[in-house]
């Protein structure tokens, strides 16, 4: 094995053991946890490496790096989740390689999504990401919907045709109630996703967690991790 592969396949057999771990401690199956490994900011070699050890999903979160590697890339059996602030100019091209879009956060996005993914062909899975930093009717610092608007925008990419409603997306917020305190986070996240399954029972995604707090959002029942950093080193650049 190359020094890089060694080094990638002694980082995911730790994250692995933290999962398993958590799992066991969550009195939940290790299969009910599927890891998605965040590739942003590395290169198409290193999510080469990953899917030769096994990884089956990536997520990045800038387009204009995402398209050239997801398309170098196009030959591996890999689920693409994208997972950063999306404007609409950018949402052609997103839907050229994304399975998954995990934040879907105001009813523009989903109607341009749902028009590329038609004229794309493509089915894509929206996750409505959540921001439980924001006010009743507000968006968050990093994107997200308000809990208040989840139901609205669940029910328009319901409808949407070349859009399936997987799930509810969050990342741990750094301010209001729920800063530094990751665990009633991802719970309050958790109660937000029983109320829309009611709705849209098969809207079973709950995508949270990453690096720093993925045994949290285990404990609390998240069936996605997103983990960067713990798996391919600390960013060369912000991303
Ligand atoms: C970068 C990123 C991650 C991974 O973060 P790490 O701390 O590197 O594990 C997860 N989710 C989103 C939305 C991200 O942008």
């Amino acid at each position: 094995m190359t020094d890089r592969k060694d080094e990638l396949a002694a980082n995911l057999a730790k994250v692995e053991q933290r999962i398993a771990a958590a799992c066991a401690a969550a009195g939940r199956e290790r299969e009910e946890v599927t890891l998605i490994v965040v590739t942003k900011t590395y290169p198409a070699s290193d999510v080469r490496i990953l899917s030769e050890l096994g990884v089956r999903h990536v997520a990045e979160n800038k387009d204009q790096d995402a398209a050239p590697k997801a398309a170098e890339c196009s030959d591996l059996p890999l689920t693409w989740h994208f997972v950063g602030q999306l404007q609409t100019n950018k949402v052609r091209s997103v839907v050229g390689y994304a399975d998954l879009v995990q934040s879907v956060d105001r009813s523009k996005l989903v109607t341009a999504l749902s028009k590329e993914a038609v004229k794309a062909e493509r089915d894509v899975g929206c996750l409505i990401q959540v921001a439980l930093d924001a006010g009743s009717s507000e968006r968050g610092e990093r994107g997200g919907v308000a809990p208040g608007g989840i139901g609205e925008l669940a029910g328009l990419v319901a409808r949407a045709p070349g859009l399936r409603l997987d799930g509810l997306m969050t990342v741990a917020p750094l301010t209001g109630e729920y800063a530094g305190r990751e665990q009633a986070a991802f719970e309050r996240l958790m109660d937000l996703s029983t109320d829309l399954r009611r709705d849209h029972p098969a809207a079973n995604m709950v995508s949270a967690g990453m690096s720093a707090d993925l045994e949290q959002a285990v404990a609390a029942g998240a069936t996605h991790v997103r983990v960067g950093t713990a798996v391919l080193g600390v960013r060369p650049r912000l991303g």
